[in-house]
């Protein structure tokens, strides 16, 4: 640690409680220091249980679980894949492995997330050529629910499976259910900024037993049921660790007391910062949606304000407060410069005109104080 890491905010650092040091110990005691043991087999029985979804495979990161999903959903070379521009790149990523090819569809203004009306031309479209896309993977961004109701139903009139990206939702809930549980698969992450860490992890829930044997078999590198190493089919090292799954089990004992915590400091910063004129926060939620406020995001109005997301994000600097843009839209990726994007106006104006705030469990109500000063050093004129 540098030695002005010291008071520096960071945006989501991890937030450990007292209970993975024990999970973690046991491995190490009982040496289970493998991809395989109790706290493997418990971290999956615990998001079972949280979730509500019959079977869960923990991985080495919530990109393996998309590219593995994408692969129990038969997507290959050629296929098209529907995805929110909105979203980090690692989202479609696992489209390129496949070798399939990403579309884009914009936001909608009131989640942020993938808009259902742009999803109805880009699917029509696809019907049209004869061409419908493989499958479709929806974001909930920053923790927010998407339209879940709208695009569940329109998935359903073309027949185009659902894979549900829930990586910034673990613990939001739509109508009650917790996301992750309503595509045919879910993907959770538990990188180091997530709303719980294993450090870097993921996992991958469905209710199919046959689709969850696959997804292991593949990740412990697809061997056959032979007494040598024989391989019939490609696999990848994709299982998460024993000793990483400990820190994931103490994790989940805290989940509902890590949502409560963000939930408080989105609604403060509301609360202390909303009346600066030209700024906002970040969507509300939809009645049925309860959001788990992995980031506060504010808008900066350039009809409001001369100050940008970039001048405001260079002074926090100054203050030795992190803050980060938000999602750079995927069709603006030089990455993707050739992909077809059905809109993309909405995700770009939220990305100029976003900024992320410091949003980590562990805030005190000094270190809020410390982000709205700073805020408002710039925002509000003497
Ligand atoms: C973090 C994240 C991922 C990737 O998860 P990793 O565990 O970092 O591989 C995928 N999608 C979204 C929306 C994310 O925020």
């Amino acid at each position: 640690m540098r030695s002005q890491d010291y008071d520096r905010l960071f945006l989501s650092p991890p937030h450990l409680g007292r209970h993975e040091l024990n999970y973690v110990s046991k491995a190490i005691e009982d040496n289970w220091v493998a991809p395989v043991g109790p706290n493997l087999d418990g971290f999956e029985r615990d998001i079972c249980e949280f979730t509500g979804a019959r079977h869960c495979v923990a991985l080495t990161s919530g990109t393996a679980a998309i590219h593995l999903g994408l692969r129990l959903l038969g997507v290959g070379p050629g296929d098209e894949v529907l995805c929110p521009s909105f979203t980090f790149v690692a989202t479609a990523n696992p489209i390129l492995y496949q070798g399939a090819t990403p579309v884009f569809i914009d936001s909608e203004a009131e989640t942020w997330n993938i808009c259902p009306e742009r999803l109805r031309e880009a699917l029509e479209a696809g019907k049209h050529q004869n061409r419908l896309p493989k499958a479709l993977i929806i974001v909930h961004l920053y923790g927010m629910p998407c339209r879940l109701r709208e695009i569940l139903a329109l998935a359903a009139e073309f027949g185009v499976p659902v894979l549900e990206d829930a990586a910034e939702a673990l613990g939001s809930r739509y109508e009650g259910q917790p996301l992750g549980t309503f595509g045919t698969i879910g993907v959770f992450s538990f990188n180091g900024n997530k709303i719980l860490t294993t450090s870097g992890g993921g996992a991958l829930v469905t209710n199919s037993a046959e689709w969850a044997r696959q997804a292991r078999f593949w990740a412990t590198q697809a061997k056959d049921d032979a007494p040598y190493y024989q391989h019939s089919e490609l696999g990848y090292n994709y299982r998460l660790s024993n000793v990483l799954a400990g820190i994931g089990r103490g994790q989940m004992e805290l989940l509902e007391d890590r949502v409560k915590k963000r939930r408080e400091i989105y609604a403060w910063y509301r609360q202390h910062l909303a009346a600066i004129p030209g700024l906002s926060f970040g969507p509300l939620e939809p009645v049925g949606s309860h959001s788990n406020r992995w980031l506060t995001c504010l808008l900066l109005n350039p009809a409001e304000t001369t100050v940008t997301p970039d001048q405001l994000r260079l002074h926090l600097e100054t203050r030795n407060i992190e803050s980060r843009p938000l999602w750079k839209p995927l069709h603006l990726q030089p990455l993707f410069a050739d992909v077809t994007s059905y809109g993309g106006e909405v995700c770009t104006e939220l990305f100029t005109r976003g900024l992320c705030l410091p949003s980590g469990s562990a805030m005190t109500d000094a270190d809020l104080q410390r982000v709205a000063g700073a805020v408002r050093e710039l925002l509000v004129a003497e």
